[in-house]
C-alpha cells in the first residue's frame, strides 16, 4: 500500500464521518426528546416539517414514516379508481412501481434519457391512454427530470403530477422563470429520509410536500388512520409518521443540508474533470435549468467492461455499486403488467452499463482524485 491508499478508507456513503462532524448537537437534541417522552408526534415533528417547508418554500410538509409511505400516501390522496395508469420510469429503485401496484393502480413504464437517467417526456406522452391519471417521475441520482416537458403534458392532458424526489431533496429547478426546489413542482413532492439520502435521518423516516391545502389536508389524514378526529374515520388510512427522534435529528441536520449538496457538488466536479478524456466511459448528463446534487455519481461503463473495472476498483479498497441492474418492466413481480409491448431499451441497456462510484458530503477531494486515477489507469 502506498501512502495515499493508507490514509484513505474509501465508502459509498460515510454516515460515521457525518455523526462525528455533528455528534454534539444530535446527541444533546436526542437526549432531549428522551427527555421530554412525546416519542410519538412530539414537537419536533411539527417544527421539522415547518422548517423543511420554508426550506423548500412550500406551505404544506406532511412527515411520514418512510419514502415509501410518502409515495403511497400521495397516490391515495388523489382518490383514484382501481386500473387507473400511472407513468413511471423503468430505470429507478422499486418503491414507486410498487405502491402504484399495491393500490391496484396500474403502472406504465416510460424509457428513460441515456444521458440524465431520467424519464423521457416523449416516450410518456405516447403511454397516454383514456385511463392515465398520474405520471410520477423519479428525480434520479440527485438530478430533476425534464419537468418543463412533463408539466405540459400534464397540463395538456389534465394529469396529475408525483414527483419522486427522495434522490434529489435540495436540487433547485428553472420553472416558470422562477428557482423553484424540486418536488414543488409538480401536485406532490415525495421524499426520504433514509440514511444515504441527501438528507438522512438515523432510521427511516419521509414526508410528502404540496402547495395544494385540500390534498395536504387529504394526506396527512389518511396517514393517521383516515381520521381527523381520534377515532372517527373518514377515509380508509394507513398508520405512518415520523418518529420524534428522527425529527430532532433531521432538525440538526436540516441547516446543512445546502452544504452537503455543495460538498458533493465538488466531488463530482473533480471526477468531471479528471474523467473528462477517459474513453470507454460516459460521465452523467446535465438537465438544462436544473441544479444536480449528486446523491449518486454513476457512469456509464461502455465495451461491456463493468465487472471487470469493479474488480480493479474493489482490489484498490473502492467500493462501487450497480444501480440498478435490472429494469422495473422486466422485474418477475410486475410480469403481470407488461404484455410484452412495453418497450425500454435505453433502461435496459443502462442497467448493462451503469456504475455508481463513492460520493457522500464527507468526502475528500483527495479521495476523489484516488478513485479517478484509479479508475484512469484500468481505461488508460
Ligand atoms: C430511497 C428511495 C425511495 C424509498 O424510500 P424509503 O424511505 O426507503 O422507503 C423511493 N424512491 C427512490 C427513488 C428512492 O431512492
Amino acid at each position: 500500500m502506498n501512502s495515499v491508499q493508507k490514509s484513505i478508507s474509501l465508502e459509498m456513503v460515510d454516515l460515521g464521518r457525518q455523526y462525528q462532524r455533528l455528534k454534539n448537537e444530535i446527541d444533546q437534541a436526542v437526549h432531549a426528546v428522551m427527555e421530554q417522552t412525546a416519542y410519538i408526534n412530539g414537537p419536533e415533528v411539527n417544527l421539522f416539517a415547518s422548517e423543511l417547508a420554508h426550506y423548500l418554500n412550500v406551505p404544506h410538509v406532511i412527515p411520514c414514516a418512510n419514502g415509501t409511505d410518502a409515495l403511497q400516501l400521495a397516490l391515495m390522496a388523489l382518490e383514484l379508481e382501481p386500473g387507473d395508469e400511472v407513468i413511471t420510469t423503468s430505470f429507478s429503485f422499486v418503491a414507486s412501481a410498487e405502491v402504484i401496484a399495491l393500490l391496484g393502480l396500474r403502472p406504465v413504464f416510460a424509457d428513460v434519457n441515456p444521458d440524465t437517467y431520467n424519464i423521457c417526456p416523449q416516450h410518456v406522452e405516447k403511454l397516454i391512454t383514456g385511463r392515465t391519471r398520474v405520471i410520477l417521475p423519479v428525480h434520479l441520482f440527485g438530478q430533476a427530470a425534464n419537468m418543463d416537458a412533463l408539466m405540459e403534458i400534464a397540463n395538456h392532458h389534465g394529469l396529475y403530477i408525483v414527483e419522486d424526489v427522495a434522490q434529489s431533496l435540495g436540487a433547485n429547478y428553472l420553472y416558470n422563470d422562477k428557482e423553484q426546489k424540486l418536488g414543488t413542482i409538480g401536485h406532490i413532492g415525495c421524499t426520504s429520509f433514509f440514511p444515504s439520502k441527501n438528507l438522512g435521518c438515523f432510521g427511516d423516516g419521509g414526508a410528502c410536500f404540496t402547495s395544494d391545502a385540500a390534498l395536504a389536508e387529504r394526506i396527512r389524514i389518511i396517514a393517521s388512520h383516515g381520521s381527523s378526529k381520534r377515532y372517527f374515520h373518514d377515509y380508509i388510512g394507513i398508520n405512518s409518521r415520523l418518529d420524534t427522534l428522527q425529527a430532532a435529528i433531521l432538525r440538526v441536520k436540516l441547516p446543512f443540508l445546502d452544504e452537503f449538496i455543495h460538498t458533493r457538488n465538488i466531488i463530482a466536479g473533480i471526477y468531471n474533470q479528471l474523467l473528462a478524456n477517459t474513453s470507454g466511459l460516459r460521465l452523467p448528463g446535465l438537465q438544462p435549468g436544473a441544479s444536480h446534487t449528486f446523491n449518486q455519481y454513476t457512469i456509464r461503463v461502455m465495451n461491456e467492461r463493468r465487472n471487470e473495472l469493479m474488480g480493479h476498483l474493489e482490489r484498490a479498497g473502492i467500493p462501487s455499486r450497480v444501480y440498478y441492474p435490472k429494469p422495473l418492466h422486466l422485474q418477475k413481480a410486475f410480469a403481470k403488467y407488461n404484455n410484452g409491448d412495453t418497450n425500454c431499451p435505453t433502461a435496459e441497456m443502462l442497467c448493462h452499463e451503469v456504475l455508481s462510484i463513492p460520493m457522500h458530503s464527507e468526502m475528500t477531494e483527495q479521495e476523489a482524485i484516488y478513485v479517478a486515477e484509479t479508475l484512469n489507469r484500468v481505461f488508460k
